[in-house]
């Protein structure tokens, strides 16, 4: 294994680091290197190389870290997997799931991802029955924060489940999604937003688009790939939209313009995603 490759594994014992993946996390098909994507860790910039895949255009990182070593690195807060923290607030999508879902009244809701918990303090003010998924020590202070998925009880059943900046992050999400989809009552609503590799920033930056950040991000969604894993778990897609988290607006300026032009034709850099158990 590559020297640089093994300092990127911490105080991670193993035996599980990292997997060659030419394959299609997705949809197991084959694929082509498009360009490098360098780790987000100032002093570790191993090369990992972008993957795209030929059936669905779903793209990943090659070699893929393991569940283990990800899990790890975020337990300890490396910086090869955390970046600075977003806004201070709710983001688009984040909002969205708020209120199509709080003035519903109460139920039960499962957040994976809490991070600095602007939705999940939400719903658990809303006086909803919470469970929470976290790795890190910064979502420990959210009541029913757990750090692994398998901590859910077996008799939970969740009418609204959110996985915001999630299945960027994790190397298998067809089987998260998976454990998402048992802990969902019939017909729950699944709200995600992840990154589109099929954005107009991803063609034109290619490996310095600002969503290329392994080991932070090590998976990245077409709207096919996207579509293809949550059928895969057994949820449908019921809204699909790419955004730049920007709300459209009269143009400032041509800057301005091109921001505006790229939200309202959908070439946005994020995945907005509603889906239906
Ligand atoms: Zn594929």
């Amino acid at each position: 294994m590559d020297p640089s490759l093994i300092e990127l594994t911490e105080t991670y014992p193993g035996p599980d680091l990292f997997n060659a993946a030419p394959e299609c996390p997705i949809c197991r098909g084959g694929s082509t290197v498009i360009h490098a994507a360098g780790n987000i860790h100032p002093e570790k910039p191993y090369q990992f190389a972008f993957r795209r895949c030929h059936q669905c255009g779903h793209g990943w990182i090659d070699p893929m870290p393991s569940q283990g070593l990800l899990s790890h690195l975020y337990s300890t807060g490396s910086l090869s997997v955390i970046g600075a923290w977003g806004d201070s607030s709710m983001t688009l999508p984040e909002q969205v799931c708020a209120t199509n879902e709080l003035p519903k009244g109460t139920g039960t809701y499962l957040e994976l991802g809490v991070g600095q918990g602007h939705l999940y303090r939400r719903f658990v003010e809303e006086g909803w029955q919470c469970i929470g998924i976290d790795p890190g020590d910064w979502a420990r202070r959210f009541p029913g924060v757990h750090r692994r998925i398998e901590e859910i009880s077996s008799d939970f059943r969740a009418d609204v489940i959110a996985a915001f900046d999630v299945l960027e992050h994790i190397p298998d999400p067809i089987r998260t999604l998976k454990q998402l989809k048992a802990a969902a009552k019939p017909g729950a609503r699944l709200y995600c937003a992840t990154p589109n590799v099929e954005s107009a920033r991803a063609r034109w930056f290619k490996e310095d688009w600002r969503m290329v950040r392994p080991m932070g991000h090590v998976n990245y969604y077409s709207s096919k790939s996207i579509r293809l894993a949550m059928k895969a778990a057994g949820f449908e897609v019921v809204k699909l939209r790419a955004t730049d988290l920007c709300k459209p607006h009269v143009p400032r300026g041509l800057r301005d313009g091109i921001r505006v032009a790229v939200e309202v034709l959908g070439l946005g850099d994020q995945w907005s995603v509603i889906a239906q158990a």
